[in-house]
């Protein structure tokens, strides 16, 4: 960890993450900052401050006070605040995309994409008037009606990961405050510079002072968030270690949280598929952002003949152009951090030690231009056993584990014995090995012929098991129903007529 001494700000040419409190973007008074690094070059891009409990506090007092007035807010006001900034967003997809791979290492085209499908949720979001309706029954009993209200919650929180510092950002606090809400988001201290830009767009939208807060900071942040009394829901992203903690913090806390985690997603190959779109498909989702994906593709099971692509799989992998993301054509991007790199080495140092054999080796990649960047090349792995470290740990690098089974069976029955359970996918021709799959797989999201089956906004992100706490996923239905809270209202209006029938001492309604 690269904490810089001093106040950065000291030094003109060096970006300072600022907070935002009760709409205003300050400078943090904290003495704890640290450096944003670019991982192509690790030229210092910026830096972050941790934020002082004084801050934090602040923050939330901000976001409660601004709830009484924005819970009653119009929603017509609300979808129209998300019109502008979806608008704001598409405006500046390419000057932020440039921020995003400077700090986070991704190609550029991949830092649109992050940012697209963040953008999705904010057209969602523009729906609200029709999301977050409530229902309504006439005459349930004589002359009574129930109907149930979607109201807000209060404040809210996001917690986000370095991977996706657009789309993630993008799930939690535009959903949430168009429900009414207001929020508190910690980025991760990493590369929170694209999310600020993303955060300032939202104030030029219109969202008003309080409405929306941003913290930065570590572990006391993260804490501190997970334990105030006046934080009602917390929304966190990233890895099982954390996400479990901050689950088992903010609950023992009251909170209603939701805490999606680390993964091993397997790809499942039939000898009928493809095999041209399946190898494009492995190799893209294997390494496409550095494997730094939570969705990525990090087992790849040849079910029976299948195992005859596996050279050419390799072959495939072998022609992705590694460099920085800033490069035109770049297909692998550095990975986040030398800290990531060196954690990297060591599981794939690890699968060698343990037995499985090295069919692509990526480590000693050198790139022009960029020698000190912290890069990896695609390596794949055969001969994987299930009890080797590089298949039962979230590896999070350009690193595809190879496993054989001989029969669809087999497959669905290794991938359901890992316990986590984020996304797979499934590659053939066959409608009824696909349904088959569909149905026996005990995984949250299933993608036939779809290697990273991130489901589009209107849907919910639906990640299961080892990969996920809470029952409610980000974005879709789902998250209308975490951000707000059903009150049903029981209703029986007199005219003067009505016959006085006396009392009532049962609980039946009359
Ligand atoms: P991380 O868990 O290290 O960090 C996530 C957040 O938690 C950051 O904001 C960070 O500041 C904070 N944090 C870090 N250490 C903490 C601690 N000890 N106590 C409290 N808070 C702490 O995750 P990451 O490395 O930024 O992201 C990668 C991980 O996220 C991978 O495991 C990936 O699979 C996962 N992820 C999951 C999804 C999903 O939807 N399931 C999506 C994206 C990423």
């Amino acid at each position: 960890m690269n904490i810089a001494a001093e106040h950065p700000a000291q030094n003109a040419s060096v970006r300072t993450a600022k907070l935002l409190i009760d709409g205003q973007f300050v400078d943090s008074k904290t003495t704890e900052w640290r450096d944003i690094v670019n991982p192509a070059t690790q030229e210092v891009v910026g830096c972050v401050p941790f934020a002082t409990m004084d801050e934090v506090n602040a923050a939330v007092a901000a976001a409660q006070k601004a709830f009484q007035t924005w819970r009653t807010t119009p929603l017509g006001v609300r979808m129209r605040l998300m019109l502008k900034f979806q608008d704001l967003v598409r405006q500046n997809q390419k000057r932020i995309a440039r921020t995003l791979t400077a700090e986070q290492g991704k190609t550029l085209a991949d830092a649109e994409g992050d940012i697209f499908r963040g953008l999705e949720v904010v057209e969602h979001a523009c729906s609200i008037s029709t999301l977050q309706q409530g229902e309504f029954s006439e005459n349930v009993a004589g002359g009574v009606d129930t109907y149930t209200l979607r109201q807000p919650i209060g404040v809210c929180a996001g917690i986000t990961p370095f991977n996706f510092p657009a789309m993630i950002p993008l799930w939690m606090f535009p959903m949430a405050i168009v429900c009414g809400n207001t929020f508190v988001l910690k980025p991760s201290e990493q590369d929170p510079l694209s999310t600020m830009e993303l955060v300032e767009l939202a104030i030029e939208a219109g969202v008003p002072a309080g409405v929306l807060n941003v913290v930065h900071g570590g572990k006391e942040v993260v804490d501190a968030i997970c334990t105030h009394p006046d934080i009602k829901a917390i929304s966190f992203v990233g890895s099982t270690a954390v996400g479990t903690h901050v689950y088992n913090l903010a609950s023992q806390h009251g909170k209603r949280v939701q805490s999606m985690m680390g993964a091993k997603n397997h790809a499942v190959v039939l000898p009928d598929a493809n095999k041209e779109q399946t190898l494009n498909a492995l190799a893209g989702a294997g390494f496409g952002a550095a494997g730094q994906r939570c969705m990525a593709t990090s087992v790849a099971v040849f079910v029976g003949a299948s195992k005859d692509w596996v050279p050419e799989l390799v072959e495939r992998a072998k022609t992705l152009k590694v460099n920085a993301g800033i490069e035109p054509n770049t297909d692998v991007g550095p990975v986040v951090s030398k800290a990531a790199k060196e954690r990297i080495l060591g599981l794939i140092g690890k699968g060698v030690d343990e037995g499985a054999t090295l069919a692509l080796d990526g480590r000693e990649i050198d790139v022009k231009g960029y020698e000190s960047g912290n890069f990896i090349g695609p390596t794949i792995f055969t001969k994987v056993g299930t009890d080797m470290s590089i298949y039962k740990t979230e590896i999070f690098g350009p690193v595809l584990c190879v496993v054989e089974a001989d029969t669809l069976d087999d497959a669905i029955a290794l991938v359901n014995r890992n316990p986590m359970g984020n996304g797979v996918g499934l590659f053939t021709q066959s409608g009824a090995a696909a349904r088959k799959f569909q149905s026996e797989i005990d995984i949250g999201q299933v993608g036939i012929n779809i290697p990273i089956p991130v489901p589009v906004p209107a849907f919910s992100f639906t990640g299961s098991r080892g990969s996920k706490l809470g029952d409610l996923g980000p974005y879709g239905k789902q998250v209308v129903q975490f951000y707000t809270q059903t009150k049903t209202v029981t209703a029986r209006w007199f005219d003067d007529a009505t016959v006085n029938d006396g009392v009532n001492t049962t609980i039946s309604l009359r």
